[in-house]
């Protein structure tokens, strides 16, 4: 089986350090070792290298929340506080275009993802158009199918569709998710009609929770802003019963919480929520330029790190963000959270990412048996400490592999 040494100046180790003059051998679709490149020569002579340069070798990052689809929507979309008025903009521009376009679309987002150093996505996907664009590309996805019924015709008419696109074969790179819209946007039978696939396939489920403040009032009370909102689109069903509980409360009480449920942006967390997440061992995805995007201020990130609940980060789509990298996201996080270390910033990028997914022992780590998902960042000449040069602005992907294939590589 082929093998390849990569090698860079830097490597961001199986514990999160920084090591100077490491290597990685890879076997196949997978790393045999990472270490001193010492040890990595003398196991492997006469082996094809590749040698990257002043830059860290980091694990492929996961990007636990995107819509590839809506790719190249992002600049026929207003940016507005207006949330309602977005959704409104994105569903009928989405709704106009034909499934050529959002392969396409979906394409490009691929292809920018991973230029930019993702390896792995968990893609809401409402068309059912992103094996196709998928097939053609060596990313891994969770195709987290993206269901929006919140009247009974519209879950009625929409789950023969849902059940086909299920019935897709898997593979090594693809795998299926379900991605209730959310709260606001999915009544109770389809929620629990997910959590029946949930058990029985172990799927994970993806959802946005707690993206917007609203939420909470219509869930306790059926009143408020999102009412007035499926009122104005015709599906508020005359008898609907609210839960009389808030979003995180409900969605626990149906049993969905826990393990492989990622809970998608989590602005309005509140102290209580944040208990039940961390009891149920559920991720977070905080998406922070989507976050602001939208102009929401104060993400509870501090607090969520230290309940130890396992943070993920997501790009969300182009309609909510101004690029596809997760580099800049991470960067963003750094320029605004100063108590957050860069450690702290890359293992939610990589091995928070892989948790999310259930992939925790596969992907995530540049360590003997993982995935050969490596990237190289090319580091400005700044300081010591590598991690930190990684998220400044000059730095950049320069190098993806996915399951020891070369990707993309600009060098
Ligand atoms: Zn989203």
């Amino acid at each position: 089986m082929d093998k390849t040494i990569i090698t860079a100046d830097y490597l961001l180790d199986a514990q999160g350090k920084t090591q100077k003059g490491w290597g990685i051998l890879v076997r196949g679709a997978v790393i045999e070792k990472a270490g001193p490149l010492n040890d990595i020569l003398s196991v492997s002579q006469n082996t094809e290298a590749v040698d990257l340069g002043r830059a860290l070798l980091s694990p492929g990052l996961i990007n636990c929340h995107n819509h590839l689809e809506l790719t190249a929507l992002g600049p026929r979309i207003h940016r507005t506080k207006i949330f309602t008025d977005w959704l409104d903009e994105v569903r009928e521009l989405r709704d106009s275009l034909d499934d050529d376009y959002l392969v396409e679309s979906t394409v490009q987002g691929v292809d920018e993802s991973i230029a930019a150093g993702v390896t792995t996505v968990v893609d809401h996907c409402k068309s059912g158009t992103a094996r196709k664009a998928l097939e053609s590309k060596p990313v891994r996805a969770i195709i987290a199918h993206e269901l929006i019924a919140f009247d009974r015709k519209t879950f009625a008419e929409s789950k023969p569709g849902w059940k086909e696109r299920l019935a897709w074969p898997e593979s090594e790179r693809f795998r299926h998710g379900l991605a209730p819209h959310a709260p606001y946007s999915t009544s109770k039978e389809l929620l629990e009609w997910v959590k029946r696939y949930k058990d029985e396939r172990d799927f994970v489920i993806s959802m946005h929770t707690l993206e917007n403040p609203h939420e909470v009032e219509f869930l306790e009370t059926g009143r408020g802003y999102f009412h007035d909102f499926l009122e104005h689109l015709g599906i508020l069903q005359d008898d609907f019963d609210p839960p009389g509980v808030g979003p995180v409360e409900f969605l626990n009480d149906l049993g969905l919480l826990g393990k492989k449920f990622i809970l998608v942006h989590g602005n309005y967390l509140t102290d209580e929520d944040i208990e039940i997440v961390r009891a149920g061992g559920t991720t977070v995805c905080y998406c922070p330029r989507s976050h602001h995007y939208f102009y929401h201020e104060n993400y509870p990130l501090k607090n969520l790190l230290k309940a130890g609940i396992n943070v993920a980060l997501g790009t969300d789509s182009m309609v909510s963000n101004w690029s596809l990298s997760m580099l800049e996201e991470m960067r963003f996080v750094y320029e605004n959270y100063e108590a957050v270390s860069p450690e702290t910033i890359f293992r939610m990028a990589t091995r928070n990412g892989a948790r999310a997914i259930g992939e925790e022992k596969k992907l995530g780590c540049l360590a003997e048996g993982y995935a050969a998902d490596i990237i190289a960042i090319a580091l400005p000449q700044k300081s010591d400490n590598a991690l930190k040069d990684a998220l400044s602005p000059e730095a950049k992907t320069i190098f993806t592999m996915i399951g020891g294939d070369t990707a993309y590589k600009n060098m």
